[in-house]
């Protein structure tokens, strides 16, 4: 039951390239086909999210945390009456911009950029938008997939300010405003946000213990982890292993999803929106409650500590950010190893850093040994 706050296809602020309504789908499943079908959702499960891509074939990926975060904010959608078509578009494409090697290489090539061009810098919220704005060929009269504004808001996660004034410029009024106005993004874009944040909070949890960099132990310390790891050993006395594990990051994940319903069914009660434009105008209302707040905190900065800034982790994003600004020194001395489009692009750092962005570990790994002779991850 689609509530008088979600979004509705039926009202959509429309696409840049007006089209006429699809026969069989509302608007935003027709978002949700165009990204599924396009090419920078398939490199997806070639780009790593937190481990390198080829450390190990059981790993998240970008594609399969997508998924997770897709399947995540669709229940929660479905709970508070939001629009899961719009959500799950969202979700699925808001790691698009990503470069490869995660954010070491979004780190790497932001640098490259910002040393040539210091009004210049890379994000991956901004790529993601560039990607389904520009990026993507795959329609004859227009460049990028033509999506709602719905969905490119929803995508447009971040952005500075002096990005949003010159996406401005572009699209008066368009998915720019709110970062110069200070409004919030549709409920359906602060449920991605978080639900983001619930996915990778968990699967980090255990793709770190997978890996061996992450301890039992350890995540003694972390209060949520704890304690759902004794509720699951309270009803399942001597389990251990990997199916302790699981059970435990099920009843974290539970936990949480079910708090963030009740505390946003509470603040939607209190606010009380008539219009997913007047949610837009309110104060953020997807939300955990204050004590999950400090849990999520916790963990987030448990994960940064441990994880995250793991030596055995630092050292390979070491490397993979080598990797990214080979690739853009070696592009830029010799525009010809680049593709023709991008070679004869008018802003040569900037096709450069789009083609590097697009790339999947694996080929950027295969470009670097091709122009530099070097093996960096043997
Ligand atoms: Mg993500």
């Amino acid at each position: 039951m689609l509530q008088s706050y979600a979004c509705d296809p039926l009202h959509s602020r429309g696409r840049r390239y007006p089209q006429a309504p699809a026969p069989t789908r509302n608007e935003f499943q027709r978002d949700r086909d165009r990204i599924v079908h396009c090419t920078a959702f398939r490199r997806l499960v070639y780009k790593t999210q937190v481990f390198l891509n080829h450390e190990g074939d059981l790993f998240r990926t970008r594609l399969t945390h997508s998924l997770e975060v897709a399947q995540l904010a669709r229940s929660v959608a479905r709970e508070l009456g939001l629009h899961e078509d719009l959500v799950e578009a969202i979700a699925l494409a808001h790691d698009l911009g990503h470069t490869p090697f995660g954010h070491a290489g979004q780190d790497a090539l932001n640098d490259c950029l910002r040393a040539a061009h210091p009004q210049s810098g890379f994000e991956h919220n901004l790529q993601s938008l560039r990607v389904v704005d520009w990026l993507e060929e795959r329609y004859p009269a227009y460049d990028g997939l033509n999506l709602s504004f719905e969905a490119r808001e929803g995508i447009l996660k971040h952005c500075s300010r002096r990005n949003a004034e010159r996406l401005l410029r572009q699209e008066p009024g368009g998915v720019g405003l709110r970062f110069v106005d200070g409004t919030q993004p549709s409920l359906e874009a602060q449920l991605c946000n978080l639900a983001d944040e619930i996915a990778y909070n968990a699967h980090d949890i255990d793709d770190g213990v997978r890996s061996g960099l992450l301890t039992l132990e350890q995540l003694d310390g972390v209060a949520l982890f704890a304690s759902a790891r004794d509720e699951s050993l309270a009803e399942f006395q001597g389990l251990g292993g990997r199916r302790l594990l699981f059970e435990s990051i099920r009843r974290m994940l539970s936990r949480q999803v079910e708090d963030l319903i009740a505390a946003t069914r509470t603040a939607i009660e209190h606010a009380a929106p008539e219009s997913a434009s007047a949610a837009r105008a309110m104060p953020p209302l997807v939300q955990f409650g204050a004590p999950m707040q400090v849990h999520n905190t916790e963990l987030k900065a448990f994960l940064r500590q441990n994880l995250y800034r793991h030596p055995q982790v630092i050292e390979t994003t070491d490397r993979a950010r080598r990797v990214v600004a080979d690739l853009y020194a070696a592009y830029g001395a010799d525009p010809s190893a680049l593709p023709k489009a991008a070679a004869a692009h008018v802003r040569p750092h900037r096709a450069i850093a789009d083609y590097i962005a697009g790339m999947t570990d694996r080929f950027a790994l295969r470009e670097h040994q091709r122009l530099t002779g070097e093996t960096l991850f043997p």
